[in-house]
């Protein structure tokens, strides 16, 4: 991609304050930033009492992945989705796998990135044929206007739009985005407020509220995924409550992937993941009900392939993110004719 002139964007969702102060209301931290402060996530700023996003302008990755990387397994099996981001995070992981470039402003006070359109996002997607495109690697609700702007182009073009997203925008964020996003994965990283406040330095209730939300109010098809971190979030109540809540509150078709941690960024002494810990959130996952529970980050486990939650009719093959065989026909089992949920799915 060539790229266009810098320029400094007008923040979508905010409202002015008192004192030349803003309020953003774009994900549930809902900074209050004086004048010339920036907001949580650093990459929003005050000037003069208006609110500019200070990445619009600043694509740091873009890659063409299999769809099966998000990881979204119920939405377009084995496309490409074209796969953007900017720097900047709203949340402070210490197990983040891309802390480069979601805390490059904080750790190094930098934001790094090329000048991209949306126009040339859009055509470099179309022009390596891919069905959609993600936003995603660090978190997109806080480079929203570039999601916006390039989301609408997208749609034009017959592509989808997809975010992998901490769950942390508000309820206002996601009612902007429904005109254009189809689908999302959401970090579900535990069931406890202490890990989110301990490990992510946020909350989880907002997380659990968007789930809700976007399960009950919208029809944007939604994946989860629980990185499961050895004593930490691993216990066979805390895996319950997770599946539970899942099946419960959001729907027994909305998949669960339960992926393997390695060691990484503040959390490099942690050991990975046992396959055996993964296997039990899978058993979990199952007996609270979920129709498709997934393991991650383990390659050749059997548990990457869909089966039919009915009679057990294996549906879609996967080696890593690779499909092997799709016998989906018209959304449903071939052999039982269960309706198996999803978008284009076969
Ligand atoms: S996006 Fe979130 S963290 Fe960033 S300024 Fe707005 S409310 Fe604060």
């Amino acid at each position: 991609m060539a790229a266009t002139e810098r320029k400094l964007k007008r923040a979508v969702l905010w409202e002015p304050a008192p004192d030349k102060k803003v309020n953003c209301f774009l994900c549930n931290w809902r900074c209050l930033i004086a004048d010339g402060k920036v907001g949580h996530c650093v990459v929003r700023k005050n000037v003069d009492g208006v609110l500019y996003s200070l990445v619009y302008d600043r694509v740091c990755a873009a890659n063409d992945d299999p769809i099966e990387k998000k990881p979204l397994f119920h939405f377009q099996p084995g496309s490409r989705s074209f796969s953007i981001s900017t720097p900047g995070c709203n949340f402070r992981c210490g197990f983040c796998q891309n802390w480069q470039i979601s805390q490059m402003a904080l750790d190094r006070s930098a934001i790094e990135g090329q000048p991209y359109s949306p126009r040339q996002i859009v055509s470099a997607a179309v022009q390596s044929r891919c069905r959609s495109i993600a936003y995603t690697y660090t978190e997109p609700t806080i480079f929203m206007e570039l999601c916006a702007e390039t989301a609408v182009l997208a749609r034009e073009r017959g592509l989808a739009n997809i975010f992998v997203s901490n769950g942390y925008m508000t309820t206002q964020a996601i009612d902007f985005a429904l005109p254009w996003l189809d689908a999302i994965n959401i970090d579900l990283k535990a069931f406890t407020e202490d890990y989110y406040r301990r490990l992510c330095k946020a909350h989880l209730e907002p997380v659990l509220d968007s789930i809700r939300y976007i399960a009950r109010n919208t029809n944007i098809w939604m994946e989860l995924t629980t990185l499961i971190i050895p004593g930490e979030n691993d216990s066979d109540d805390e895996l319950r409550r997770l599946a539970e809540f899942i099946a419960n509150e959001a729907s027994p078709d909305v998949p669960w992937h339960v992926s393997r941690f390695y060691p990484n960024y503040e959390m490099a002494d942690t050991p990975p993941t046992p396959a055996a810990t993964l296997q039990r959130a899978l058993d979990i996952g199952r007996r609270a009900g979920l129709r498709y529970v997934y393991v991650g980050n383990l390659p050749g486990s059997e548990a990457e392939s869909t089966f039919c939650y009915q009679c057990g009719e294996l549906l879609i093959e996967r080696i890593g993110y690779s499909i092997r065989a799709n016998a989906v026909k018209d959304s449903a089992c071939p052999a039982c004719g269960a309706r198996i949920a999803g978008v284009g799915l076969g």
